[in-house]
């Protein structure tokens, strides 16, 4: 090797880039140690090395060769073949020639880009990305914005570049936690995430994550920061979708069953660790079905809407209103006073607040509707609960209490009274038993007669017996609104049909006429297969309808009128009387009477429980009368006790029918027949 050869060895031997030197004949004469590195130590330096255009591409030409021809540098990205690896090393070509010993030799740099390749597909990595991504050097200075990330702050990546990610920080980003807990969860921990705003601009503002890591070199120096940025709005509003979903109420928007119990729990914490009292008002609409059957759904929901409009302004926001479901509305008064008593007075003043806002007429659609309220007040903790109760017994007590109010009539406020739950467990316990009860084993039908001014016999009604094998005798009054709300009073109802026919056909055919009354549920009366029924039990029994009067409610001809009206003139084409039992007590407008085919009046036991004596009470049995007797219809009297009101009845009208304990207490068949059917077979006298 030439001297001048040798000192060139000498200059190129130790430099990064990788380097060839040929000869002018083209045969390389020393290569670097950067070259070598990429050889095989077996590598002939005399085999051709060759170089492709692309990186997977099989088009190749020799180095040698190029040097042979081109007299210009090439620009473009080339891809040497490493033989005996299976290795493609990016290069890009500089060719530089000298004279030594006067002979031309060509000094070939091969520069690596291995390294810009990759830097270049992160980036294009980075870029693909929807997250915002920065990379900055060592001194915190941000190098490689992504698109997204200039895209997010609204800055061009020249801006960028010109800031440290601190000053980024600074200038856009607002952290819920304090900035010197972030530096020092970089510094030990190398990472720091969480929930910022970004202020990109005034009209760009957006929740994001941010997670910035730190990249530390062996000497525990920073090598890079680098930022990752995800928008979270679309993840906000999603959960804040899902949040309104499940814990506020369609229609009204109001607070739904989760929340509010949620609330009342935290409200029950409050009040237990600082000795205080909360308030749970129950609300639920009185007559709502019947809007809403009328009126059809839409009308119930406008009525709903309006209802919410009305209490919203009266509850504030210390309060919460909420809807469970239907017409039931709750409001949670929070714990504020110490003192029950006064919690008791606040209660009963918001509640007559209450109610006075919903008592009022509503404009639905082209009607206008009348609505009020029945309001349960529950005051939490219940003295000396042992149950510690939760948010749905507070709920149910305040239900219990609503339930007692529409018993009262509606539009009022009832409190809450341990007493309550005694009954609502007995309630519990007769639907258990009336969903068990065996009918023929445990039921029987009474007799009570209804005699006319002499004391005669003429007709008796059916009085339902139950005597449970354990809860004993159970009354009639207690048990069939049971059934009629559990509906077993359908086939009980159609078992007392079926006996009372029976009875009323033999005795009828053994002894004398006799009419035979029998209570008719409206449950039972607006089954859909009513008619049908009474029509199959009539030709089962053979019993001679002329013999039978169906007492029927006054409640029963609101619902549905039209209906009903057919109804009642489908029995009465079947030879059925009809009896308006309890009359006085219902909706007393008596215009419905006018259309209805009916042929009794039953004066209502309280009325007649004051006679003589209570004037008002004689002026409501006097036009009872009046109307009766205008309408051609019989009339009886129930409840009569003593021979003062019997006397007082005969006086007003002397064909009145009289029924009470006066003549006789509700008696089994037998009993029946023998004291009141047996001794009078001569008379033949019926209604
Ligand atoms: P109701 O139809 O008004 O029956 C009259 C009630 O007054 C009966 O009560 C009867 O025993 C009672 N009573 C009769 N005379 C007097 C009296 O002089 N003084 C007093 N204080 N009470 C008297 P009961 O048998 O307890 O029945 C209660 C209610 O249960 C009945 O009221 C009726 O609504 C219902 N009920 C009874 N049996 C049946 C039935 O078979 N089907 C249906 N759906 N309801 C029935
Ligand atoms: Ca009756
Ligand atoms: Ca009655």
């Amino acid at each position: 090797m030439p001297e001048s050869i040798a000192s060139l060895t000498a200059i190129v031997g130790p430099l990064k880039e990788a380097i060839v030197v040929f000869d002018d004949k083209h045969q390389p004469l020393l290569v670097n140690a950067s070259f070598r590195k990429w050889l095989d130590p077996n590598q002939d330096l005399n085999d051709p090395l060759l170089l492709c255009t692309q990186k997977r591409g099989s088009i190749a030409f020799d180095l040698q060769g190029w040097l042979k021809q081109a007299t210009q540098n090439l620009t473009q990205t080339l891809w040497l073949k490493i033989p005996n690896r299976s290795l493609r090393i990016p290069v890009q070509l500089q060719r530089h020639t000298f004279n030594a010993d006067q002979i031309e030799h060509s000094l070939v740099v091969l520069h690596d880009l291995t390294l810009k390749i990759q830097l270049d597909a992160q980036e294009r990595l980075m870029n693909a990305s929807f997250a915002g991504q920065f990379i900055t050097d060592g001194q915190g200075i941000i190098t490689q914005p992504n698109y997204a990330f200039c895209a997010y702050t609204g800055l061009s990546a020249e801006q960028l570049k010109s800031m440290t990610y601190i000053q980024w920080l600074q200038k856009q980003v607002s952290f819920k936690v304090p900035f010197d807990s972030i530096m020092r969860a970089l510094i030990d921990e190398q990472n720091w995430s969480g929930e910022v705003q970004i202020f990109a601009s005034k009209e760009a503002q957006f929740n994001a994550i941010l997670s910035l890591s730190m990249l530390m070199d062996e000497h525990q120096n920073i090598e890079h920061i680098i930022g990752v940025l995800q928008d979270i709005t679309d993840i906000l509003d999603a959960q804040s979708e899902i949040s309104q979903l499940a814990y506020y109420d369609k229609l009204t928007g109001l607070a739904n069953r989760t929340l509010i119990q949620d609330r009342i729990e935290k409200v029950i914490e409050a009040c237990q660790s600082e000795q205080t009292f909360g308030t749970l008002f129950f609300i639920d609409l009185d007559g709502f079905k019947i809007i809403n059957d009328t009126f059809g759904h839409n009308a119930g929901d406008q009525l709903l809407v309006q209802v919410t409009e009305k209490l919203l302004p009266l509850v504030g926001n210390k309060a919460t209103l909420a809807r469970l479901s239907g017409d039931e509305f709750m409001v949670l008064c929070p714990n504020s006073t110490q003192d029950r008593d006064v919690a008791l007075q606040d209660a009963l003043a918001f509640g007559s607040k209450l109610l006075d806002a919903i008592d009022s007429r509503y404009k639905i659609e082209q009607h206008s509707v009348h609505s009020a309220a029945s309001i349960g007040i529950c005051i939490f903790p219940i003295a000396e609960d042992q149950l510690q109760s939760r948010s749905d017994q507070i709920i149910s007590y305040a239900d219990m209490a609503m339930s007692e109010a529409k018993k009262l009539g509606g539009n009022q406020t009832y409190l809450f009274e341990k007493s309550l739950i005694e009954e609502a467990k007995q309630r519990l316990e007769l639907i258990e038993a009336l969903n068990h009860s065996e009918l023929d084993d445990e039921f029987q039908i009474y007799f009570q007669a209804q005699v006319d001014k002499d004391g005669e016999t003429i007709s008796a009604e059916t009085l339902l017996r139950w005597f449970h094998p354990e809860l004993g005798f159970v009354s009639p009054a207690k048990f069939i609104p049971v059934a009629e709300e559990g509906r077993q009073i359908i086939k009980i109802g159609l078992w007392v049909m079926h006996k009372a026919f029976l009875q009323a056909k033999a005795w009828n055919k053994k002894y004398r006429p006799i009419r035979i009354a029998i209570n008719i549920s409206p449950i039972q009366f607006h089954e859909q297969s009513f008619i049908e029924l009474i029509i199959g039990l009539m030709k089962f029994t053979q019993v001679d309808p002329r013999t039978i009067t169906l007492e029927l409610t006054e409640g029963v001809l609101i619902r549905n009128s039209k209906l009903a009206l057919q109804k009642i003139q489908h029995l009465v084409s079947l030879g059925f009387e009809v009896s308006i039992d309890d009359f006085g007590t219902g909706y007393s407008s008596l215009s419905y009477l006018q259309k209805l085919p009916i042929h009794e009046l039953k004066i209502d036991q309280s009325f007649i429980a004051q006679v003589p004596g209570n004037l008002d009470d004689e002026a409501i049995v006097d036009s009872i009368i009046q109307l009766a007797s205008t309408k051609n219809l019989k009339i009886v009297a129930e409840g009569v006790e003593t021979k003062a009101q019997s006397d007082f009845l005969i006086q007003k009208s002397p064909d009145v029918l009289l029924q009470g304990f006066l003549y006789s207490r509700p008696l089994p068949a037998i009993d029946f027949e023998e004291r009141y059917i047996k001794p009078y077979q001569a008379t033949e006298k019926t209604a």
